[in-house]
């Protein structure tokens, strides 16, 4: 399963993150994925919630917040999000955008409670 392996990674970099903080406690782990990253939500909750039960990591809230797909126009710069597979600009009507994001898969933030 995909989730797991990528709930597995978040733990790592929650662990290498928590080694420059030593005695900190971590309280809420963030995630941004972008929803051309092919990653369902709830299958990775599920897979952290699953690798983390019973461990000193079950107290780590996991929060995945998806960002939506973004293009961007060629002709005058302008960055807008897609909605209905309406890859035209909206501004100046250029039909040709370019994909500058909504496939990222990244740590945001990495909450953590002083001993
Ligand atoms: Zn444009």
């Amino acid at each position: 399963m995909h989730e797991l392996g990528i709930a597995n990674s978040v733990l790592e970099a929650v662990r290498v993150e928590l080694g420059r903080y030593p005695g900190a406690i971590p309280v809420r782990v963030a995630l941004r994925v972008g929803e051309l990253a092919g990653v369902d939500a709830d299958a990775l909750a599920f897979s952290f919630r699953a690798i983390t039960a019973g461990t000193e990591w079950e107290s780590v809230a996991l929060e995945i917040q998806t960002s939506p797909r973004q293009q961007r126009c060629p002709a005058c710069g302008n960055a807008f999000r897609v909605i209905d597979y309406g890859f035209a600009c909206p501004v100046c009507g250029a039909p040709r955008t370019e994909c500058v994001g909504g496939d990222e898969l990244e740590l945001d933030y990495l909450e953590l409670e002083e001993p």
